[in-house]
């Protein structure tokens, strides 16, 4: 919903609601609880008032069937509202359902109908009860325009019967009482309108301002992932899928780094896959490519978590051994070779074999960049190719004085 809409959507029909539907039963659901707590103490309050009445009445009236009459009237309306009470405070969601309150509302204003016609008291008593009554309908009973407007004129109007019927009123004092009521509705009315509508457009801010928190999250996300996958591009080498030759040296000057504070041992193997022109130049580049990505996973597959392998340029792959030295990672790249020599791919023939040359060396303690041990290894690898190729040769300790006097 663009923010447009939303607000089209939130405006509000003459009963003071949302003209979307959605929206509407949205805020009525947020305001469940709410509602059912201020009916429980409207209802309270009501109980509490009509009891409270009934020793003004015995004042008035005495004992006798009318004292009695109004008693149980009243009695019967507080049982009713502490009814309704139990009902929604074990189940909030009736605090919105018809039935109940209506029957409710019927029980309270038949009773303050019928204590009007039963009471001796003046007419103001009455209009006075009659505006509370009114009030309190429009003000303190959370519910829908519609009922509300039933339930007082079915006040106003029973009260206009009982004065036509039965308690007939000086011509000048009902059209004044029924100025004050009139009064009072437009007020109570006027004053729920404002509430409810400052209520339903704060809420109408909430979601809107929830929906565009929504969207900053969404585009958030959506940053960090386009981040992550440029970081990714970024350090990756598209062909192989492992660490570019930039990020390879990121990773492997950190444990240069780590070797040489710590004084641990730091192996490098430089691995080039044995004419590799020939291979392309009978099967093509696309094979090429197909094969170069076989043995840069080939190799990764020999690897420790702990190792970091990367792409030096073409056809070439460097690996950093930490915490191994020459005797360990001899294995490791005599494990790799075999590998790479026994694999079987599918688009090239059977009789071509692949193989590798690598040449190994170690950081040595004295040595101030991670260069000198790439060059030494570099050295023999191409003693290697120089030798027979697809073997492992380890830098001769010759090469590591001559790199550590230059
Ligand atoms: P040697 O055994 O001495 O290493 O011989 P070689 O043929 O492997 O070495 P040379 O340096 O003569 O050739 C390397 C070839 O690798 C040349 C180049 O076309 C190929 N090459 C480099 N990068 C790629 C690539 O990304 N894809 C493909 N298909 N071939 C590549
Ligand atoms: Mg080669
Ligand atoms: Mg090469």
């Amino acid at each position: 919903m663009t923010r447009v809409e939303a607000r089209q959507g939130a405006s509000l029909d003459w009963r003071v609601e949302f003209r979307n539907t959605a929206l509407e039963s949205q805020y009525r659901r947020s305001m469940r609880m709410h509602d059912a707590l201020q009916i429980r103490r409207t209802l309270w309050i009501v109980a509490t008032l009509f009891l409270l009445f009934i020793p003004a009445d015995y004042s008035l009236l005495g004992s006798g069937t009318t004292f009695t009459a109004l008693t149980l009237m009243r009695c019967l309306v507080a049982i009713s509202c502490l009814t309704f009470v139990r009902v929604i405070t074990k189940r909030p969601v009736q605090a919105h359902r018809p039935l109940l309150l209506n029957l409710v509302y019927f029980i309270t204003l038949n009773s303050l109908l019928l204590s009007i016609l039963l009471h001796p008291g003046h007419t103001g008593l009455h209009i006075s009860s009659l505006m509370a009554a009114s009030l309190t309908i429009y003000l303190l009973v959370p519910n829908r325009l519609g009922r509300i407007l039933f339930w007082n004129a079915y006040l106003n109007l029973g009260f206009l019967l009982i004065t036509w019927l039965w308690k007939p009123m000086d011509p000048g004092m009902l059209k004044a009482s029924l100025l004050i009521l009139a009064f009072t509705n437009l007020m109570g009315w006027m004053t729920f309108s404002r509430l409810n509508q400052l209520q339903r457009k704060q809420f109408a801010l909430l979601m809107d301002e929830r929906s565009t928190n929504r969207q900053l999250q969404t585009e958030i996300n959506e940053r960090q992932l386009l981040e992550s996958q440029l970081r990714q591009m970024a350090s990756t080498d598209p062909l192989t899928g492992i660490p570019n030759r930039r990020h390879f040296f990121e990773l492997a000057e950190r444990e240069f780094s780590r070797a040489q504070r710590e004084g641990t041992p730091l192996a490098i193997c430089m691995v080039d896959i044995d004419r590799f022109k020939v291979l392309n130049d009978r099967h093509g580049h696309a094979v090429g490519d197909l094969v170069l990505s076989a043995v840069a996973s080939c190799c990764a597959s020999v690897l420790r978590d702990t190792d970091i392998i990367g792409r030096y340029g073409g056809e070439e792959f460097v690996i950093a051994l930490p915490q191994a030295d020459l005797a360990t990672a001899e294995p490791i790249a005599e494990r790799l070779r075999q590998k790479v020599h026994a694999l079987d791919l599918p688009m090239i023939d059977g009789e071509t074999r692949l193989s590798v040359t690598v040449g190994i060396s170690q950081v040595l303690p004295q040595e101030t960049a991670l260069e000198m041990a790439l060059q030494r290894a570099d050295a023999a690898l191409y003693a290697g190719k120089a030798r027979s190729r697809n073997c492992v040769i380890i830098a001769s300790e010759t090469s590591a004085a001559t790199n550590a006097e230059t």
